[in-house]
């Protein structure tokens, strides 16, 4: 049972180290800990790959356990959009660059569902991972305006020992896109590298990305952004604000997504706290 205070953790299941550090966080954090794992259908677009996520529900509650989750809220869809459901949450200028602008539709689903979620585990506490930063600006904007009563904490992204992101998404993967995958975290690096040695014009920033995904055949890249990480406005002239990378790339069928905070030493807990910081 939950008492005291309350940690959310929700996710899509197909569980990796990525979703148990947040776990691992949550739980340090709470009197009680609440996992949700719902592959949610409204913020998926016609042509992705909904059908095709990745479930492994036994995998994924044997994880849960051994963490110390207290409750964990699989519901069906029908649980969650009931016959006759027609209410959704917009929230309207941080959803309309990057992930938004490529994926119509997706953050309406993934605020409707958040906001549902928040209502029904009334936590204290909701963590979520800097891998999707967007989502993050997203959910703290929604948690503001609709005065959610709960605190949105970010945790860092967690890698493989390559640079990869961890995602779902990367059993999709073949071995030879597996490696090609690695595309994505060095054009990020060498993002990095530049701001490092002073770089501060957005254009030469992307560009140095792009250098790095160009020089990978089986990566198709969809778009490369520097972006103000308090608002996700992108920008194209020099600044000293703090800046979102971010990208998205297809190698084969899947779509994969990565981001840094610019400086790079803002890709902590603490640091995290400029995203979506309006
Ligand atoms: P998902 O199951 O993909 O919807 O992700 C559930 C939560 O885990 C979201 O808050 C994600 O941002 C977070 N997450 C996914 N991958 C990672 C990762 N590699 N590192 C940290 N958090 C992650």
């Amino acid at each position: 049972m939950l008492r005291g205070s309350v940690g959310l953790v929700t996710t899509m299941g197909a569980l990796h180290a990525g979703h148990m550090a947040l776990v691992e966080t949550a739980r340090a954090e709470n009197d009680s800990l609440m996992a949700t794992i719902f592959v949610n259908p409204t913020q998926f677009g016609p042509n992705e790959d909904l059908a095709a996520y990745p479930r492994d529900l036994p995998h994924d509650l044997g994880l849960l356990e051994v963490a110390g989750v207290d409750l964990v809220f699989t519901p069906s869809p029908d649980v969650i959009y009931p016959a006759g459901y027609q209410t959704y949450v917009t929230v309207e200028q941080v959803t309309q660059g990057l992930e938004g602008a490529h994926r119509p539709g997706h953050f309406r689903g993934v605020a409707t569902v958040v906001a549902k979620l928040f209502n029904l585990a009334q936590a204290n506490r909701a963590y979520f991972g800097q891998k999707d930063a967007q989502q993050v600006a997203v959910i703290r904007r929604m948690a503001q305006d609709l005065n959610f009563p709960v605190d949105v904490i970010v945790c860092p992204t967690v890698r493989e020992a390559d640079g990869l992101a961890l995602s779902s998404r990367n059993v999709y993967l073949t071995p030879e896109q597996r490696k090609a995958a690695t595309a994505l975290s060095q054009s990020l690096l060498a993002a990095a590298h530049a701001y490092e040695q002073g770089g501060r014009d957005p254009q030469v920033l992307t560009r140095t990305m792009r250098e790095v995904l160009d020089a990978e055949p089986l990566a198709e890249t969809e778009y490369v952004s520097a972006a103000l990480a308090a608002t996700l406005e992108e920008v194209t002239t020099a600044t000293d604000e703090l800046l979102l990378m971010s990208l998205a790339v297809r190698v084969g069928r899947t779509r994969l997504i990565d981001n840094l905070l610019l400086p790079a030493s803002l890709n902590t807990r603490e640091g995290l706290a400029a995203l979506g910081a309006i």
